[in-house]
């Protein structure tokens, strides 16, 4: 599948709820509000999107939220989209979870045809993770680490980062990461929605002086097809990406698409107008009409986030929170 300016589309983002355990503060307000149930696909529709991106060529897709495990009888869709893999339609399918919930489903995520997941995770200070996510669940989230390494699921680990994140908690993460045989992505905290007020964005340009002060790096030529700039830690051998949409445009190659858990393809993560493909999902031979929908839009895909626009267009992806879009 190809957009309007020739990038070809092959990663879809699904999201399969905008509901989370979590309340992280550059995500979530305290008292976000979620869309009412009946709006919310069921994973049966979703699993109709999902073969209908991989018909039309998507080769990849990662589940998301909101946190994608409090979604209940998620194995279910996992099970459905994973035979595509079996199939060779599909050569990876993922997902994106907090790891608060990861110990009751690591074997069964493992099982379904998942063989990498990324958890989202700041900080191994206790207080310090309360203070970000507004949940004492660190615990859990080291049991869900520990069940996915049984499970034998490799762990990439998602940090974001904002200009007043402590060097010395990035350098344990370093450590700790290289430790475990984790990857680790330090992601620059996005302006989405009117969440996080107070907290700096940081340019990942500093961080990467930061980190050079104590930490021997090698870029890699690894490119996953997506935004992330990778290097070798000289000291822990593990890998380190780099994740900076303010301070770099990485749209000439984007490859990705959005669905979010009400059924509308965004085709930007900050731009453009989204498309609602639940009225192609409702008549007969679904699949067709969604594939048909996704074919005549895909051609509007924007050429460039709008992030560093200082007027965004009416349709104001600004907004809407990440657990809202689908991170
Ligand atoms: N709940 C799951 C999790 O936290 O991994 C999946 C959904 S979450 C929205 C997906 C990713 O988006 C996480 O890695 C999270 O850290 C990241 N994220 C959320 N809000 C963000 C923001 N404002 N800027 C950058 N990344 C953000
Ligand atoms: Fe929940 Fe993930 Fe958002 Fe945190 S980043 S509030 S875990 S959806």
């Amino acid at each position: 599948m190809i957009d309007g300016l020739g990038r070809h589309i092959a990663y879809l983002r699904l999201s399969v709820t905008d509901r989370c355990d979590l309340r992280c503060t550059y995500c979530m307000s305290e008292n976000a509000k979620f869309l009412p149930r009946q709006d919310i696909l069921s994973l049966e529709e979703m699993s109709i999107i999902g073969h209908a991106f991989v018909a039309l060529g998507v080769r990849k897709i990662r589940l998301t939220g909101g946190e994608p495990l409090i979604r209940h009888n998620i194995i279910g869709l996992v099970r459905s989209l994973g035979t595509l893999v079996d199939a060779g339609a599909l050569d990876e399918l993922t997902l994106t979870t907090n790891g608060t919930l990861l110990a009751g489903h690591a074997d069964a995520l493992a099982l379904a045809g998942i063989r990498r997941i990324n958890v989202s995770l700041d900080t191994l200070d206790p207080n310090t993770f309360a203070a970000i996510t507004r949940r004492h669940r660190l615990a859990d989230v080291l049991a869900g680490l520990s069940a996915a390494d049984g499970a034998g699921l490799k762990v990439k680990i998602n940090t974001v980062i904002h200009a007043d994140t402590d060097q010395d908690e990035l350098d344990r993460m370093i450590e700790w990461c290289g430790r475990r045989g984790y990857d680790l992505t330090l992601i620059e905290a996005m302006p989405l929605g009117d969440v996080a007020p107070g907290r700096p964005p940081i340019s990942l340009s500093s961080v990467q002086a930061g980190l050079a002060r104590r930490w021997h790096l090698s870029p890699l030529t690894d490119r996953t097809g997506g935004p992330a700039r990778y290097f070798r830690v000289a000291e822990t051998g593990g890998r380190l990406g780099l994740i900076a949409p303010l301070s770099s445009h990485f749209c000439d190659d984007c490859n990705r698409v959005r669905v979010n858990c009400r059924g509308e393809l965004r085709l930007c993560l900050a731009g453009g107008a989204s498309v609602d493909l639940r009225p192609a999902l409702a008549g007969p031979s679904s699949q067709q009409a969604v594939m048909a929908l996704i074919l005549d839009r895909i051609g509007t895909k924007p050429a460039r986030h709008e992030f560093s626009d200082p007027n965004p267009p009416i349709n104001d992806w600004s907004h809407l929170p990440m657990h809202a879009i689908g991170g």
